[in-house]
């Protein structure tokens, strides 16, 4: 059974993420979406919200292959212990694949056997990230078509509180 990790900040997930993960769950038999429990990047939403914003874009795309999860310390050691052999992550510019250049020479320095898988972001979301989403929604702009349609409202509610 093949077995893909993708990990992420997700803070919050996005429309681009979305399409990654789609193009992903098609590939492999399994996709975990893990989320990175990293204080040091100070995320606005907390491990538990973002997994369950997850949970809630699985349910209502239907994907019956994917699974929601988290994880703190080595990405490869997350992989390792729900048997999947490849990481997924998302390419959106230059300045992603020099970011992911190094991340993988140290994951294959760490782990030679899993090895990672790219997807090249659908043009329309190349500008779009988790910051910008944090900010529109904190500013009281429209996130609509940024997010999932079934996270918006949660996700206007609590970026407004967060201003
Ligand atoms: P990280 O903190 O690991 O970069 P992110 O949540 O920002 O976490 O992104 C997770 C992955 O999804 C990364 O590989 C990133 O490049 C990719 N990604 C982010 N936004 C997009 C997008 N709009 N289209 C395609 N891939 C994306």
């Amino acid at each position: 059974m093949k077995i893909g990790v993708y990990p992420g900040s997700f803070d919050p997930f996005t429309i681009g993420h979305l399409d990654v993960l789609k193009s992903a769950a098609g590939l492999f038999d399994l996709v975990y979406v893990a989320v990175l429990n990293n204080s040091a990047k100070s995320p606005v939403f907390s491990v538990e919200e973002r997994v369950e914003m997850i949970d809630r874009i699985i349910a209502s795309e239907g994907f019956e292959n994917v699974r929601s999860g988290s994880f703190s310390g080595l990405l490869v050691e997350y992989a390792e212990q729900i048997n999947a052999h490849y990481l997924i992550r998302g390419l959106r510019a230059i300045t992603d694949f020099e970011y992911e250049f190094q991340i993988d020479a140290v994951n294959r320095h760490l782990r030679p056997e899993i090895r990672t898988v790219y997807f090249m972001a659908n043009p329309a979301h190349s500008f779009l990230s988790s910051s910008n989403v944090r900010e529109i929604g904190e500013l009281g702009g429209s996130i609509e078509g940024l997010v999932p349609s079934c996270n918006i409202n949660y996700l206007r509610e609590r970026l407004a509180r967060q201003k």
